[in-house]
Protein backbone atom coordinates (compact mmCIF):
# COMPACT_ATOMS: atom_id res chain seq x y z
CA UNK A 1 0.00 0.00 0.00
CA UNK A 2 1.38 3.45 -0.79
CA UNK A 3 1.95 5.91 2.05
CA UNK A 4 2.94 9.28 0.33
CA UNK A 5 2.98 10.92 3.77
CA UNK A 6 6.09 8.51 5.36
CA UNK A 7 7.02 8.03 1.59
CA UNK A 8 8.08 11.91 1.06
CA UNK A 9 9.74 11.78 4.92
CA UNK A 10 11.51 9.15 4.95
CA UNK A 11 13.29 10.44 1.04
CA UNK A 12 13.62 13.73 2.28
CA UNK A 13 15.36 12.55 5.32
CA UNK A 14 17.52 10.07 3.33
CA UNK A 15 18.90 12.72 0.85
CA UNK A 16 18.70 15.22 3.49
CA UNK A 17 16.27 17.40 1.29
CA UNK A 18 14.81 20.58 2.82
CA UNK A 19 11.91 22.21 0.12
CA UNK A 20 13.35 25.08 -1.90
CA UNK A 21 10.63 27.78 -1.63
CA UNK A 22 11.60 29.76 -3.92
CA UNK A 23 11.21 26.69 -6.90
CA UNK A 24 7.57 26.04 -5.47
CA UNK A 25 8.59 23.06 -3.81
CA UNK A 26 5.43 21.70 -2.03
CA UNK A 27 5.31 17.93 -1.75
CA UNK A 28 1.76 16.18 -2.30
CA UNK A 29 1.47 13.90 0.60
CA UNK A 30 -2.63 12.96 -0.07
CA UNK A 31 -2.62 9.69 -1.19
CA UNK A 32 -6.74 10.62 -2.56
CA UNK A 33 -5.97 13.60 -4.54
CA UNK A 34 -2.92 11.56 -6.29
CA UNK A 35 -5.47 9.03 -7.34
CA UNK A 36 -7.55 12.07 -8.16
CA UNK A 37 -5.46 13.25 -10.44
CA UNK A 38 -4.19 9.97 -12.30
CA UNK A 39 -8.09 9.07 -13.09
CA UNK A 40 -9.10 12.51 -13.75
CA UNK A 41 -6.31 12.40 -16.42
CA UNK A 42 -7.34 9.25 -17.54
CA UNK A 43 -3.51 7.87 -18.45
CA UNK A 44 -3.74 4.80 -20.10
CA UNK A 45 -0.79 2.41 -21.51
CA UNK A 46 -0.38 3.89 -25.08
CA UNK A 47 -0.14 7.77 -23.40
CA UNK A 48 2.48 9.44 -23.38
CA UNK A 49 2.69 11.74 -20.22
CA UNK A 50 4.62 14.81 -19.97
CA UNK A 51 5.18 15.43 -15.98
CA UNK A 52 6.16 18.89 -14.95
CA UNK A 53 7.99 19.23 -11.51
CA UNK A 54 7.70 15.76 -10.55
CA UNK A 55 9.60 16.86 -7.17
CA UNK A 56 10.72 14.07 -5.02
CA UNK A 57 8.80 11.73 -7.15
CA UNK A 58 5.01 10.88 -5.76
CA UNK A 59 3.01 11.71 -8.65
CA UNK A 60 5.57 10.36 -11.19
CA UNK A 61 5.49 6.88 -9.44
CA UNK A 62 1.79 6.54 -10.29
CA UNK A 63 1.88 7.56 -13.55
CA UNK A 64 4.67 5.23 -14.31
CA UNK A 65 2.65 2.62 -13.05
CA UNK A 66 -0.40 3.93 -15.24
CA UNK A 67 1.24 5.28 -18.64
CA UNK A 68 3.48 3.45 -21.75
CA UNK A 69 5.71 6.33 -21.04
CA UNK A 70 6.49 9.16 -18.82
CA UNK A 71 8.81 11.98 -19.52
CA UNK A 72 9.33 13.98 -16.10
CA UNK A 73 10.97 17.67 -16.65
CA UNK A 74 12.59 18.89 -13.18
CA UNK A 75 14.62 21.95 -12.76
CA UNK A 76 15.67 21.31 -9.48
CA UNK A 77 19.33 19.29 -9.81
CA UNK A 78 18.81 18.23 -6.87
CA UNK A 79 15.85 16.38 -7.42
CA UNK A 80 17.82 14.31 -10.15
CA UNK A 81 19.74 11.62 -7.92
CA UNK A 82 16.56 11.22 -6.35
CA UNK A 83 14.58 10.55 -9.25
CA UNK A 84 17.19 8.28 -11.03
CA UNK A 85 17.57 6.32 -7.72
CA UNK A 86 13.64 6.03 -7.17
CA UNK A 87 12.89 4.73 -10.71
CA UNK A 88 15.77 2.99 -11.81
CA UNK A 89 13.98 0.02 -13.11
CA UNK A 90 11.35 1.28 -15.08
CA UNK A 91 11.84 1.13 -18.64
CA UNK A 92 9.39 3.73 -19.35
CA UNK A 93 10.79 6.71 -17.32
CA UNK A 94 12.78 9.69 -18.75
CA UNK A 95 14.09 12.48 -16.89
CA UNK A 96 15.07 16.19 -18.20
CA UNK A 97 17.26 18.50 -15.60
CA UNK A 98 15.35 21.59 -17.61
CA UNK A 99 13.48 24.78 -17.48
CA UNK A 100 10.09 23.30 -19.04
CA UNK A 101 9.97 27.21 -19.84
CA UNK A 102 13.08 26.52 -22.08
CA UNK A 103 12.15 23.05 -23.72
CA UNK A 104 10.57 22.73 -27.13
CA UNK A 105 7.94 20.51 -26.02
CA UNK A 106 6.56 19.94 -29.69
CA UNK A 107 10.14 18.47 -30.58
CA UNK A 108 10.29 16.80 -27.44
CA UNK A 109 6.84 15.58 -27.88
CA UNK A 110 7.08 14.44 -31.63
CA UNK A 111 9.91 12.68 -30.82
CA UNK A 112 8.84 10.30 -28.28
CA UNK A 113 5.52 9.22 -29.81
CA UNK A 114 6.45 6.27 -31.73
CA UNK A 115 4.27 3.44 -30.79
CA UNK A 116 1.56 5.43 -28.52
CA UNK A 117 -1.16 7.22 -28.87
CA UNK A 118 -1.94 9.98 -27.19
CA UNK A 119 0.22 12.70 -25.46
CA UNK A 120 -1.21 14.03 -21.74
CA UNK A 121 0.36 16.51 -19.48
CA UNK A 122 0.02 16.11 -16.12
CA UNK A 123 1.56 18.25 -12.92
CA UNK A 124 1.46 20.20 -9.63
CA UNK A 125 3.01 22.84 -11.00
CA UNK A 126 5.21 25.17 -8.97
CA UNK A 127 2.99 27.94 -8.16
CA UNK A 128 5.55 30.67 -9.36
CA UNK A 129 4.99 30.48 -12.56
CA UNK A 130 1.63 28.37 -13.11
CA UNK A 131 0.28 31.05 -15.69
CA UNK A 132 3.37 31.44 -17.71
CA UNK A 133 3.24 27.35 -17.93
CA UNK A 134 0.13 27.39 -18.94
CA UNK A 135 0.03 29.34 -21.30
CA UNK A 136 3.55 28.08 -23.02
CA UNK A 137 0.96 24.77 -22.90
CA UNK A 138 -1.57 26.48 -24.77
CA UNK A 139 0.29 28.73 -27.16
CA UNK A 140 2.77 26.22 -28.40
CA UNK A 141 0.28 24.40 -29.95
CA UNK A 142 1.10 20.69 -28.69
CA UNK A 143 0.01 17.77 -30.14
CA UNK A 144 -1.82 16.69 -26.88
CA UNK A 145 -4.85 15.88 -25.78
CA UNK A 146 -5.28 17.79 -21.86
CA UNK A 147 -3.70 19.04 -19.37
CA UNK A 148 -4.46 18.05 -16.06
CA UNK A 149 -2.80 19.82 -13.44
CA UNK A 150 -2.66 21.18 -9.74
CA UNK A 151 -2.93 24.86 -9.13
CA UNK A 152 -3.89 27.78 -6.33
CA UNK A 153 -7.41 27.97 -5.95
CA UNK A 154 -7.74 31.51 -7.17
CA UNK A 155 -5.92 30.33 -10.39
CA UNK A 156 -8.46 27.77 -10.96
CA UNK A 157 -11.30 30.09 -10.29
CA UNK A 158 -10.47 32.43 -12.88
CA UNK A 159 -9.16 29.92 -15.58
CA UNK A 160 -13.10 28.27 -15.31
CA UNK A 161 -14.61 31.38 -14.30
CA UNK A 162 -17.71 32.59 -16.88
CA UNK A 163 -17.66 35.28 -18.96
CA UNK A 164 -19.31 38.40 -16.83
CA UNK A 165 -18.73 36.61 -13.67
CA UNK A 166 -16.31 39.11 -10.82
CA UNK A 167 -13.41 36.26 -11.09
CA UNK A 168 -13.20 36.32 -14.98
CA UNK A 169 -9.80 37.67 -16.49
CA UNK A 170 -7.72 37.61 -19.48
CA UNK A 171 -6.65 33.79 -18.82
CA UNK A 172 -10.66 32.80 -18.37
CA UNK A 173 -10.97 33.78 -22.53
CA UNK A 174 -7.15 33.18 -23.22
CA UNK A 175 -7.88 29.28 -22.07
CA UNK A 176 -10.87 29.25 -23.38
CA UNK A 177 -10.14 29.71 -26.64
CA UNK A 178 -7.55 26.46 -26.99
CA UNK A 179 -9.51 24.19 -24.18
CA UNK A 180 -12.27 23.08 -22.43
CA UNK A 181 -11.58 23.81 -18.69
CA UNK A 182 -13.25 21.82 -15.44
CA UNK A 183 -12.27 21.83 -11.89
CA UNK A 184 -11.86 18.21 -10.84
CA UNK A 185 -11.04 18.93 -6.93
CA UNK A 186 -10.59 20.90 -4.61
CA UNK A 187 -7.10 20.21 -2.34
CA UNK A 188 -6.96 21.73 0.99
CA UNK A 189 -3.11 23.21 1.69
CA UNK A 190 -2.95 20.29 4.82
CA UNK A 191 -2.20 18.04 1.75
CA UNK A 192 1.32 18.96 0.99
CA UNK A 193 4.71 19.23 2.58
CA UNK A 194 5.71 21.93 3.51
CA UNK A 195 1.60 23.52 3.57
CA UNK A 196 1.34 26.40 1.04
CA UNK A 197 -0.50 29.41 1.80
CA UNK A 198 -3.09 29.01 -0.28
CA UNK A 199 -5.83 25.83 -1.05
CA UNK A 200 -5.40 24.16 -4.42
CA UNK A 201 -7.58 23.01 -7.01
CA UNK A 202 -6.98 20.00 -9.41
CA UNK A 203 -8.00 21.40 -13.11
CA UNK A 204 -8.45 19.40 -16.33
CA UNK A 205 -8.07 21.17 -19.98
CA UNK A 206 -9.58 19.38 -22.34
CA UNK A 207 -7.83 20.76 -25.58
CA UNK A 208 -10.31 21.89 -28.93
CA UNK A 209 -9.43 20.49 -31.76
CA UNK A 210 -9.51 23.39 -33.29
CA UNK A 211 -9.74 27.09 -31.23
CA UNK A 212 -12.80 28.14 -30.06
CA UNK A 213 -13.46 30.92 -32.12
CA UNK A 214 -12.48 31.99 -35.44
CA UNK A 215 -9.82 35.00 -35.64
CA UNK A 216 -8.41 36.65 -38.27
CA UNK A 217 -5.11 37.82 -36.27
CA UNK A 218 -4.87 35.91 -33.12
CA UNK A 219 -1.84 38.39 -31.89
CA UNK A 220 -4.39 40.98 -32.14
CA UNK A 221 -6.99 38.71 -30.75
CA UNK A 222 -5.02 38.54 -27.34
CA UNK A 223 -3.67 41.95 -26.99
CA UNK A 224 -7.55 43.19 -27.42
CA UNK A 225 -8.50 40.82 -24.42
CA UNK A 226 -5.38 41.56 -22.51
CA UNK A 227 -5.91 45.35 -23.14
CA UNK A 228 -9.72 44.88 -21.92
CA UNK A 229 -8.23 43.36 -18.39
CA UNK A 230 -5.43 45.72 -17.81
CA UNK A 231 -7.75 48.26 -16.52
CA UNK A 232 -10.93 46.45 -15.01
CA UNK A 233 -12.64 49.79 -13.61
CA UNK A 234 -12.54 51.37 -17.33
CA UNK A 235 -14.66 50.68 -20.28
CA UNK A 236 -13.69 48.55 -23.05
CA UNK A 237 -13.55 52.00 -25.00
CA UNK A 238 -11.50 53.79 -22.80
CA UNK A 239 -9.07 50.56 -21.72
CA UNK A 240 -8.24 49.55 -25.79
CA UNK A 241 -7.91 53.24 -26.46
CA UNK A 242 -5.25 53.90 -23.83
CA UNK A 243 -3.77 50.53 -25.00
CA UNK A 244 -2.79 52.31 -28.64
CA UNK A 245 -4.43 49.27 -30.55
CA UNK A 246 -6.71 51.40 -32.27
CA UNK A 247 -6.58 54.16 -34.29
CA UNK A 248 -8.59 56.77 -32.88
CA UNK A 249 -11.74 56.26 -30.51
CA UNK A 250 -14.57 56.95 -32.95
CA UNK A 251 -13.64 54.04 -35.25
CA UNK A 252 -13.71 51.70 -32.01
CA UNK A 253 -17.17 53.64 -31.26
CA UNK A 254 -18.61 52.56 -34.98
CA UNK A 255 -17.15 49.14 -34.55
CA UNK A 256 -19.05 48.82 -30.92
CA UNK A 257 -22.02 49.87 -32.81
CA UNK A 258 -21.85 47.39 -35.18
CA UNK A 259 -21.59 44.57 -32.60
CA UNK A 260 -24.92 46.02 -31.10
CA UNK A 261 -22.48 46.89 -27.85
CA UNK A 262 -22.87 49.75 -25.73
CA UNK A 263 -20.18 52.07 -25.75
CA UNK A 264 -20.11 52.15 -21.84
CA UNK A 265 -19.58 47.87 -22.16
CA UNK A 266 -16.82 46.91 -19.89
CA UNK A 267 -14.13 43.87 -21.16
CA UNK A 268 -15.50 41.38 -18.82
CA UNK A 269 -19.40 41.70 -20.15
CA UNK A 270 -18.07 40.65 -23.33
CA UNK A 271 -18.36 36.71 -24.72
CA UNK A 272 -15.43 35.22 -26.34
CA UNK A 273 -17.30 35.57 -29.58
CA UNK A 274 -17.98 38.71 -29.50
CA UNK A 275 -14.21 39.34 -28.65
CA UNK A 276 -13.37 37.69 -31.81
CA UNK A 277 -15.61 39.66 -33.77
CA UNK A 278 -14.44 43.09 -32.40
CA UNK A 279 -10.51 42.06 -32.90
CA UNK A 280 -11.65 41.16 -36.55
CA UNK A 281 -13.29 44.35 -36.95
CA UNK A 282 -10.25 45.80 -35.50
CA UNK A 283 -8.03 44.02 -37.76
CA UNK A 284 -9.40 45.72 -40.42
CA UNK A 285 -9.28 49.08 -39.48
CA UNK A 286 -5.51 48.93 -38.33
N1 LIG B 1 5.33 16.71 -8.29
C1 LIG B 1 5.81 16.87 -6.95
C2 LIG B 1 4.69 16.59 -5.98
O1 LIG B 1 3.53 16.66 -6.40
O2 LIG B 1 4.97 16.35 -4.80
C3 LIG B 1 6.41 18.27 -6.72
C4 LIG B 1 5.50 19.43 -7.07
S1 LIG B 1 6.13 21.01 -6.58
C5 LIG B 1 4.63 21.90 -6.35
C6 LIG B 1 6.74 21.74 -8.09
C7 LIG B 1 7.98 21.12 -8.69
O3 LIG B 1 8.33 21.85 -9.86
C8 LIG B 1 9.21 21.14 -7.81
O4 LIG B 1 9.83 19.88 -7.80
C9 LIG B 1 10.13 22.19 -8.46
O5 LIG B 1 11.51 21.95 -8.24
C10 LIG B 1 9.74 22.04 -9.93
N2 LIG B 1 10.00 23.23 -10.75
C11 LIG B 1 10.01 24.54 -10.37
N3 LIG B 1 10.24 25.35 -11.41
C12 LIG B 1 10.40 24.55 -12.51
C13 LIG B 1 10.67 24.79 -13.87
N4 LIG B 1 10.82 26.04 -14.34
N5 LIG B 1 10.78 23.73 -14.72
C14 LIG B 1 10.62 22.47 -14.25
N6 LIG B 1 10.36 22.18 -12.95
C15 LIG B 1 10.24 23.19 -12.08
Amino acid sequence: MRNSLEDTKFILKKYHITANKKLGQNFLINDEVINGIVEASNIQKEDLVIEIGPGLGTLTSELLENAGKVIAIELDENMIPILNDRFKLYDNFELLNEDVLKVDLNKLISENMGGLSKAKVVANLPYYITTPIIMKLLEDKLNIESITVMVQKEVADRITAKPGDKLSGSITYSVDYYAEAEKIVFVDKSSFIPAPEVDSEVIKLQIREEPKVHVENEELFFKVIKASFMQRRKTLLNGLNNSGIIKDKESLKEILQKLGLSVDIRGEKLTIEQFAELSNLIDKTI
